[in-house]
């Protein structure tokens, strides 16, 4: 082998650059592939903070949760023109038919909501009337509530649909005379500085527990026999329940606000 005067320098630059070279190269493709939720902690970091804790007694609302009624009173709701004047009886608040929608005195955005609802067995359900209601949140953008099991309305006007949007996956109602349990996570929409449409707002609704809207994207204001339209409006907005005449109930109502 030929003697090699440089040999030595050679090698430990060759040491020192190689690797360089290869971190160089392999740094940016391995931050593009970096998911977005492992950016700021490692997985199974133990020093990543712990979630809140929240208590969830069962038949009740979580301990951080706005209960918006708890079987005694309406003090958390306002009438269209004064006080609520829906009653309360055995623990329940009823529709005083004729006194018009009733609306939360708070506002709220994106929200988690948990209501019970039921017909009353005596009621009989034709089409849209006998045994209407909703919620309207944000006070214009409507889920549905009215006695689906049995009774055949159009499909985005039964029980779990988005009104005059999107008909619920499946029909989850129980029959007149049984508690049935909405769970919403609503996204209010977002709007640009002009009033432009940011992001529209979306619904998941889980009826008796069964998936009837899976983040279904809001059109807009709910409207009858027309197609839904967004308006700009604040972020906050009371959740409306609706007056339509018919003999309904709620109880055990509660509300998360989320962030957006
Ligand atoms: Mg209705």
């Amino acid at each position: 082998m030929r003697n090699c005067t440089l040999c030595p320098v050679l090698s430990v630059l060759a040491l020192v650059a190689v690797p360089t070279v290869l971190l160089v190269a392999a740094a940016p493709v391995a931050q593009q592939a970096k998911p977005e939720s492992t950016k700021e902690w490692a997985v199974h970091d133990v020093n990543r903070p712990q979630p809140a804790m929240v208590a969830t007694p069962a038949g009740k609302a979580p301990s951080d949760a706005i209960v918006l009624f708890d079987g005694t009173d309406m003090s958390k709701w306002t009438g269209n023109r004064g006080e609520a004047k829906w009653t309360v009886k055995d623990g329940a608040f009823h529709v005083a038919a004729g006194t018009g929608n009733i609306r939360t005195k708070e506002g709220f955005g994106s929200c988690q909501i948990h209501i019970e609802w039921m017909i009353p067995a005596t009621c009989t359900c034709e089409g849209q009337k006998g045994c209407n209601s909703g919620i309207f949140f944000m006070d214009r953008y409507e889920l549905q509530i009215i006695g689906s099991n049995p009774n055949k309305t159009y499909v985005d006007g039964m029980a779990g649909a988005m009104y005059g949007q999107y008909p619920p996956l499946v029909n989850a109602c129980r029959p007149n005379g049984e508690w049935n349990t909405y769970d919403v996570i609503f996204h209010a929409p977002v709007f640009k500085k002009d009033g432009a449409l940011e992001k529209a707002g979306s619904m998941t609704v889980f009826f008796n527990g069964v998936l009837v809207q899976d983040n279904s994207e809001i059109w807009g204001a709910t409207a009858h026999a027309a197609k839904g339209t967004y308006s700009a409006h604040e972020a906050k907005l009371p959740i409306g329940l609706q007056d339509h005449g018919d003999p309904l109930m709620f109880r055990n109502v509660w509300v998360r606000p989320l962030a957006q």
